[in-house]
């Protein structure tokens, strides 16, 4: 075989081998999507949830009286909110990691307006209902599935949504939310619709 064959083969072995260890790559990088950045955020909101816990406040009555035909009395119990003052949240230690893994898009968490760690509800501005209303969805979610299901449905609806848009959770959240804004007073149960959606497989 003269030098140019060899050349050739030499030239595919190498280009069969790029594209096994570039799939190889690929699959390790979905695993870790999927494995390991559900366990670091549902670590993360635990420690955020225990973080703010000790300065957050139960609802106000007049809270509870506008949120009590959609929820539990269970959900209005547990929850627990706080409206930060001259701080701000501050973005997660492993968001450089999630970028390595090719996460796009992710959200400055000190532009949001509120967000829900398990039970708590931490806040950059005063409660509307509607935004409570959001968030108490959310703390329902997390309710009927544990931190570690909620963290895992997030970032696989992050993944495949292509973005927080898409994440089915909050699909539903705003949803809900948008029928109680549309009519305040027509009462439906939040507890029963996560269900559904989750029986749906919807989540
Ligand atoms: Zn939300």
């Amino acid at each position: 075989m003269g030098r140019g064959g060899h050349d050739t083969l030499f030239r595919r072995w190498h280009a069969k081998q790029r594209m096994r260890m570039e799939r190889s790559t690929r699959t390790q990088l979905a695993l870790a999507r999927t494995l390991y950045v559900p366990a670091l955020v549902a670590r993360y909101i635990i420690a955020q949830r225990d973080k703010y816990l000790p300065q957050s406040t139960p609802l106000r009555p007049a809270q509870r009286a506008a949120m009590s035909g959609f929820f539990s009395a269970q959900v209005l119990e547990a929850a627990r909110v706080i409206v930060l003052e001259g701080t701000r949240l501050r973005n997660p230690p492993f968001h450089r990691t999630l970028k390595r893994l090719g996460f796009r898009g992710l959200r400055d968490m000190s532009q949001i307006s509120a967000i829900t760690f398990d039970h708590v509800v931490v806040s950059h501005q005063q409660f509307t209902d509607a935004l409570l209303f959001h968030e108490l969805v959310h703390l329902e979610q997390y309710r009927q599935l544990g931190i570690r299901r909620f963290s895992e449905l997030y970032v696989h609806g992050f993944l495949v949504g292509g973005g927080y848009e898409g994440i089915p959770l909050e699909v539903s959240a705003y949803e809900l939310g948008g029928r109680f804004q549309a009519n305040p007073k027509e009462q439906f149960s939040v507890a029963e619709e996560v269900t559904r959606w989750l029986k749906e497989g919807k989540y």
